[in-house]
């Protein structure tokens, strides 16, 4: 089913797209759109995904990857959303091994500092709890120091420590989509959907623009899910209130060995007592996040201030003085925006902090829109829409608690270590044979010192339905983030592996080169200082 899933495919199937009345269109190639597309072809609905740009080109390549309950939440007695998170952070532990895997968190504790260990100690018991096994310890300072060469000394009492998980947000996402492809899901990306028809009342279908030929198109629907995100207000009735409010949060990634950590450590800033994360993420060291009110136009993709970056380095600065971190270090940059639903608007907005994380579901006849929520319950979520969908739909609706991913069939790959075979099982599920086909005749050198195969690169160009060089580089791979400069250096040989895959001439390879790097610098690089 994957084997096609190519530009070539999409010009041919972009006309015919009209010619039939689905049962459900989604709006947004994001977690949530994935996420509703693959329950709804599971139990044999026809649908279609149009996302705009690229698939997890929204929030979901953007956000700090972590599959978790959430600690915070339950600190702000968000109970509902602490107890489905954990439990959708068990059964993605349980069914996506390779793609999201167990990540021990410590918080380390000061003398006279808040929350000390008694008070964690309670809280990780709530929230083992709530997730049904115990999964949290303390370890005394010297443990600590053994654990965390570097972290700061001064009145160290020790560490909680807990597990959660990480996953890589955009191959989430992919493998998401593979899964709805594969029971017969239409998903196509670079469309745009300009408005919503509506006959009688009732949304009844969409108005597209294909946004690499400018074609326009109506598509005609049952029923319509959108899940665009921080988007999700434009496609609603002009007299609808406006809830949304967007909250930007930014990221630093450092090299490893700069800030090398085992695990992922959360302190709350000296600055604003926020809890903020410095954890490892493929190979490299993430520092994360920022929480304030998004005011630029969403069209373009968010991207770090010289404010937040002054706030992550004295996060690292704070909590690993002896590191020296500066903005030297940074390999990257990224900012996503979420889409909170604001509990008040102008002057009665509180701090971004407090806003809940709970989604809502809107509905008018016809459609359902889906707003605010988490990537970790992405599931749930799904299943909520499609209730709405199916009460529309006059169709019955359960959620029979079915595994989200096929099992990856035992398949041994020569050359590759147990690690890396699932790794990339994990990232790749079912296409995995295709994968090792590539593998044969590639081997399994990997692109610099990342753990990212050039296998991978030749299989997402084949397969993985990429328009431009930034989908290759910053959401199938993540080398984009993870190498020097956005990669610039192995330009040349992604060239010579990719080029003829993507059936690109010389001056298109040019126009996408060009396009990548002033792409790369204004939303991945240092910001710009402005006096
Ligand atoms: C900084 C940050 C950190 C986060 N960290 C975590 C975390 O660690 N764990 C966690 O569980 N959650 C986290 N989240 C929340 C999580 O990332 C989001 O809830 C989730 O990614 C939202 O997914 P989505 O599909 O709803 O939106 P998006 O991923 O933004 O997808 C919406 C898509 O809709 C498309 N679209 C918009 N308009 C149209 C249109 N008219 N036609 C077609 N397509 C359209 C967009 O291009 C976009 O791709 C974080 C969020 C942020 C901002």
């Amino acid at each position: 089913m994957t084997a096609h899933w190519n530009a070539q495919w999409r010009e041919q199937i972009l006309p015919t797209l009209a010619d039939e009345t689905w049962d459900l269109i989604v709006i947004g190639g994001g977690i949530s759109g994935a996420g509703i597309v693959r329950e709804a072809a599971r139990r044999g609905w026809r649908c279609l995904l149009l996302e705009q740009r690229d698939f997890a080109w929204g929030t979901s390549s953007r956000s700090s990857k972590m599959v978790h309950g959430g600690l915070r939440y339950i600190a702000k007695g968000q109970w509902r959303l602490t107890r489905d998170s954990v439990r959708e952070r068990q059964r993605l532990l349980d069914e996506a091994p390779g793609l999201v895997e167990p990540m021990s968190f410590m918080m380390p504790h000061y003398r006279g500092g808040f929350p000390g260990p008694r008070v964690m100690g309670g809280l990780l018991s709530v929230y083992d709890a709530l997730a049904g096994r115990r999964n949290h310890g303390f370890h005394d300072a010297q443990q600590l120091r053994f654990l965390a060469p570097g972290v700061k000394e001064n009145g160290l009492l020790g560490g909680s420590c807990f597990v959660d998980a990480l996953t890589d947000d955009a191959r989430l996402v992919m493998r998401v989509l593979h899964e709805a492809r594969a029971d017969g899901a239409v998903v196509i990306n670079g469309v745009r959907v300009k408005q919503l028809l509506r006959e009688g009342g009732r949304v009844c279908g969409v108005q597209v623009e294909d946004g690499e030929g400018g074609t326009t198109l109506q598509l005609r629907s049952a029923v319509l899910a959108v899940a665009t995100g921080a988007w999700a207000e434009r496609l609603r009735p002009a007299e609808a209130a406006k809830q949304l409010r967007p909250l930007r949060g930014s990221h630093l990634l450092l090299p490893g060995w700069r800030l090398p950590v085992a695990q992922a450590f959360t302190f709350l800033h000296a600055r604003d007592r926020r809890p903020v994360f410095v954890f490892p993420w493929e190979g490299a060291t993430v520092v994360g996040t920022t929480d304030l009110d998004h005011r630029e136009d969403l069209d373009h993709s968010a991207r770090i201030s010289s404010a937040e970056l002054d706030y992550l380095l004295a996060a690292c600065q704070q909590q690993f003085p002896g590191a020296e971190i500066g903005v030297d270090d940074v390999l990257s940059t990224w900012s996503g925006v979420r889409p909170v639903v604001g509990s008040a608007t102008g002057a009665q907005q509180g701090e971004p902090s407090n806003e809940t994380r709970e989604h809502v579901l809107w509905q008018e006849p016809g459609c359902v829109t889906l707003a605010g929520g988490k990537l970790t319950t992405f599931r749930p979520q799904a299943i909520e829409v499609l209730k709405a969908c199916a009460v529309m739909l006059g169709r019955s609706f359960v959620d029979d608690g079915a595994p989200v991913f096929a099992a990856v069939p035992p398949l041994p790959i020569p050359g590759l270590s147990a690690s890396q075979w699932r790794r990339l099982a994990g990232r790749h599920g079912r296409d995995l044979p295709r994968l090792a086909k590539l593998l044969g005749e590639l081997g399994p050198e990997t692109v610099g010192a990342t753990d990212t195969l050039w296998a991978e690169l030749a299989f997402a160009c084949e397969a993985e339905m990429i328009l431009h060089l930034d989908d290759l580089l910053l959401r199938r791979t993540r080398l984009g983030l993870l190498l020097p400069r956005g990669g610039e250096d192995y330009l040349p040989a992604i060239r010579t592996l990719c080029q003829p895959r993507l059936a690109w001439d010389d001056e298109r390879w040019h126009a996408e080169t060009q396009r990548y790097r002033s792409l790369w610098l204004r939303d991945h690089g240092l910001p710009q200082i402005t006096s």
